[in-house]
């Protein structure tokens, strides 16, 4: 193996990515190398494209990006047990220390020094990635490698969607990006009763309606108290899922929801939004937030659900060899895609 990989680097602190050589990693006695296959674009990628205020407070340069992937392991370290070289896998981009309270606890999503890679770490936009043995998620068969790079984002909508109990509840997802919609297809399979995606993107709607067996509302155009009766729900959804970011469709969720309702807020607001916490308060609502996915719990979860028939294949909208990276974000800069795969092989 040559010393030197492909890699997208954000190399200087402006718009944009580039495609650079740099050195493979080397890994400790604790990690592995995996030998990226595909990798898949996120919401986290574009702000470092972009180069906004988040990105340029939190990533120092130069940094290669990307936490969503698969590959197959080619290197273990000394101290590594019960993996292989040849071992398919994606892993969890969240690196984290054994020393916290929670951690110790073994509630490890939780650990307050959490580091992410393509973020704080090198990262997966790369021909090879090293990664702590402890990150590393074996891929079943029925798990191909365009799913193994997606499910970083399919894990938030799992963590999302089982944050409370779903079965015959009706359900409403704010905000149909990649994860809203997976998640839709999460509450169907967990056994909601209904469940209605909110976006204001009618690209969207029409593709959560191609993934999933949901109730698309384009809340730009459609009152959604319409479809709440035409649906003949006597009060309200029973939970909300927020995943837009938006302040309007968490009020609107407020409105929408039950006495007793409870909400879980993936979505990451651009900053500070105002809430009117009286309305929460008199209709008993939780709220629970919601950042990344429960280690490994969530991949246990996901990765059952996927061998037992739930399928999101769909919300894969764009397919682009890896030299052609550009074309992948322009897709997702278009903001009507679903998800993006970049192809290293
Ligand atoms: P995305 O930006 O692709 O999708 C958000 C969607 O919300 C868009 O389609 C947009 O049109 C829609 N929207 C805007 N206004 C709306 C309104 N008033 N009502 C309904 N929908 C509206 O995002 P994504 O990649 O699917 O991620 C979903 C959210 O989760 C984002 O806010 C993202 O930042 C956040 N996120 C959080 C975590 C975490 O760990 N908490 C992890 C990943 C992503
Ligand atoms: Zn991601």
């Amino acid at each position: 193996m040559s010393n030197q990989m492909k890699a997208l680097v954000k190399a200087k602190p402006e718009t944009g990515l580039w495609m650079e050589r740099a050195p493979v990693p080397e890994i400790g006695p604790e990690d592995v190398l995996i030998r990226i296959k595909k990798t898949g674009i996120c919401g986290t990628d574009i702000h470092i494209w972009n180069w906004d205020d988040w990105a340029a407070h939190t990533v120092p340069v130069p940094m290669i990006t990307g936490h969503e992937f698969a590959g197959e392991i080619v290197e273990v370290g000394r101290d590594v047990k019960d993996l292989e070289i040849g071992q398919r896998c994606s892993g969890e981009g969240h690196l984290i220390g054994k020393t916290s309270r929670q951690s110790r606890a073994g509630k490890f999503h939780l650990d307050p020094g959490t580091r992410g890679i393509g973020v704080n770490e090198q990262g997966a936009f790369a021909q090879f990635l090293r990664l702590p043995a402890f990150n590393v998620v074996p891929l079943p068969d029925a798990i191909d490698d365009e799913i193994g790079a997606i499910l970083d984002p399919l894990g938030n909508a799992v963590h999302t969607a089982l944050s409370f109990d779903l079965i015959g509840e009706d359900v409403l997802i704010t905000g149909a990006g990649p994860i809203g919609i997976m998640a839709g297809a999460v509450a169907r399979h967990v056994g909601a009763r209904h469940v209605v995606i909110t976006d204001v993107n009618q690209d969207r709607l029409d593709l959560a309606a191609q993934v999933a067996d949901v109730v698309p509302v384009n809340v730009g155009t459609d009152d959604l108290a319409e479809t709440v009766s035409n649906l003949k729900m006597k009060q309200g959804f029973d939970v909300g899922l927020e995943m837009s970011g938006n302040q309007r469709a968490l009020d609107q969720m407020v409105e929408s929801l039950v006495m007793g309702g409870r909400i879980a807020l993936l979505g990451i607001p651009p900053g500070k939004s105002p809430v009117d916490w009286s309305r929460i308060v008199f209709k008993a609502i939780t709220i629970k937030g919601v950042y990344g996915r429960e280690i490994f719990e969530t991949w246990y979860k996901m990765i059952a659900m996927l061998e037992n028939g739930l399928d999101v294949r769909r919300v894969i909208t764009h397919r682009f060899p890896v030299d052609e990276f550009a074309s992948g974000f322009a897709a997702m800069l278009s903001g009507s895609s679903g998800k993006v795969v970049l192809d290293w092989t």
